[in-house]
């Protein structure tokens, strides 16, 4: 990473025109990490997770730097069906028990081979639906973790929650429990999108709710939007806009639809003629940003926005954003330890992911194996790309002699042909080039992961780009 200026901010009431958009809008990956998950093999497995836990114990990370813990609750007691997320949906809640005991037994496996108490200053809770747990089972999943770590105070504890699931009795608890970050799934306020997606959660209780958020003095509260929903129009949207605008949570993270019926079952169910055409569907993101910034919301990048006090806008405004598999982050880069079905972890220079279903899963703690299914060890070409990638995506610039200095490389030798690919993007105004590094302008900060897609080695020699969703 380098330790390079702040990201480029827009302050234009209306940045970016639907115009604009259609001209840089391609597929691409979101860059949560480098290389992405679908370069992962399966000739990476337990055994080389377990090497990358043992080094970690052994070595200084796990003295000096803090874990990042993240948690997968797979149930769901109802289907949305924009859904893409690895998920399982039932109404037989006793299922959660049974989920935690194997939690509980990967936790034991995990902490026998990187050792028990490491500091932790970053929890998620995600889903599927953690709040598809009781209270108790929540308080049992906490007082375990507890257990096989220390949360250090000051830390980001946050928990995804489908507002159909909790009360103000819920969020209470969640608050005792040491969450201090919320994130609600909101997606659209207008009933008969709501209705088309199946999933109807009336704008009072998610009012009400961020209002009990904020009574309990949560330090953050997220909103999800999706744009480009069946029955969605610039003008419903709009709505939805405003309604957002009032609600005023910390944070929105604003997605794209990606219609793909034949990779995600669920989406069978939309009917391809209440979509939105792509026109539209431009219209509301530069709505969205319109209203948005002009309601005094930064855009941190890559379909997050938050309030200027969020610490979130303040790590962009100083330089200090990561970006990790959920998303944009104010935490240091540290090794991120992933707990539960189909979850994706990073230790030192290794990714992985447990295997997807739940009988898999079972099965391999039944047998006493951490249930790693596939992953990857970075090579030391990965290691530069990446730190090349993520300066773009959390700083917006990349100071040559910074890479160098870290990876022993001669920046313009190493990436001539890149550096020559860019030349185009600066005619465009994306970003500039000096002596001293690459530089994203404010128009470039919207589409920054085009910019970061030059340096993907494993895009650029297959470009299979075809299965990302669209850049913005
Ligand atoms: S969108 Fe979220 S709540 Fe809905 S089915 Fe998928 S994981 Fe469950």
């Amino acid at each position: 990473m380098t330790s390079a200026a702040c990201p480029p901010e827009l302050t234009q009431a209306d940045p970016i025109s639907p115009e604009l958009l259609r001209r840089y809008d391609v597929a691409g990956p979101r860059y949560t990490s480098y290389p992405t998950a679908d370069r992962f093999v399966e000739a990476f497995g337990e055994a080389d997770y377990l090497q990358a836990l043992e080094q970690r114990r052994d070595g200084l990370a796990a003295k000096a730097y803090p874990l990042s813990l993240y948690v997968h609750i797979p149930f769901c007691e109802s289907l949305c069906y924009y859904c893409a997320c690895n998920k399982i949906i039932t109404k037989h809640h006793e299922r959660g028990e049974e989920y935690l005991r194997y939690l509980t037994r990967e936790v034991e496996l995990t902490v026998n081979h990187m050792g028990a108490g490491q500091s932790v200053s970053q929890l998620h809770l995600g889903g599927g639906s953690p709040t598809f747990l009781s209270d108790n089972e929540l308080n049992a999943l906490m007082a375990m973790l507890r257990r096989s770590f220390t949360l250090v105070p000051g830390g980001e504890y946050s928990v995804e929650i489908d507002p159909r699931t909790v009360t103000r009795e819920r969020l209470a608890n969640l608050a005792q429990q040491g969450f201090n970050r919320l994130s609600f799934g909101v997606q659209d306020f207008e009933p008969a999108v709501q209705k088309a997606v199946h999933r109807i959660q009336p704008a009072e209780q998610v009012f009400d709710l961020v209002a009990v958020s904020r009574e309990l003095g949560f330090d953050s509260v997220n909103v999800d939007l999706i744009y480009g929903l069946p029955m969605q129009t610039p003008e419903t949207f709009e709505r939805t806009l405003d309604q957002v605008v009032k609600l005023r949570p910390d944070r929105i993270a604003l997605y794209a639809y990606a219609h793909l019926p034949e990779r995600f079952k669920p989406q069978r169910r939309i009917h391809t003629v209440d979509l939105p055409p792509a026109a539209s569907k431009l219209t509301m993101l530069s709505s969205a940003m319109r209203v948005l910034m002009a309601a005094g919301y930064v855009y941190v990048g890559m379909d997050h926005f938050a309030l200027p006090t969020d610490a979130l806008a303040v790590a962009k405004r100083q330089g200090r954003l990561h970006r990790n598999f959920q998303g944009y982050s104010t935490q240091p880069d540290c090794d991120l330890v992933a707990l539960g079905v189909s979850s994706i972890g990073r230790v030192g220079a290794t990714f992985s992911q447990n295997v997807k279903t739940l009988d898999e899963y079972y099965d391999l703690l039944n047998q006493g194996r951490l249930p790693v299914q596939r992953g990857m060890a970075l090579s030391r070409d990965d290691l530069v790309r990446r730190a090349v990638i993520m300066a773009l995506m959390c700083q917006g610039s990349v100071l040559f002699e910074s890479i160098e200095l870290s990876h022993l490389i001669d920046f313009k030798t190493y990436f001539a042909s890149e550096l020559e690919a860019l030349t185009a993007m600066q005619e465009q105004g994306l970003l500039t080039l000096d002596d001293a590094g690459i530089h994203v302008t404010e128009l470039g900060w919207f589409f920054v992961r085009g910019v970061a897609m030059v340096f993907d080695k494993y895009i650029q020699t297959d470009r299979t780009r075809a299965k990302f969703s669209k850049i913005i």
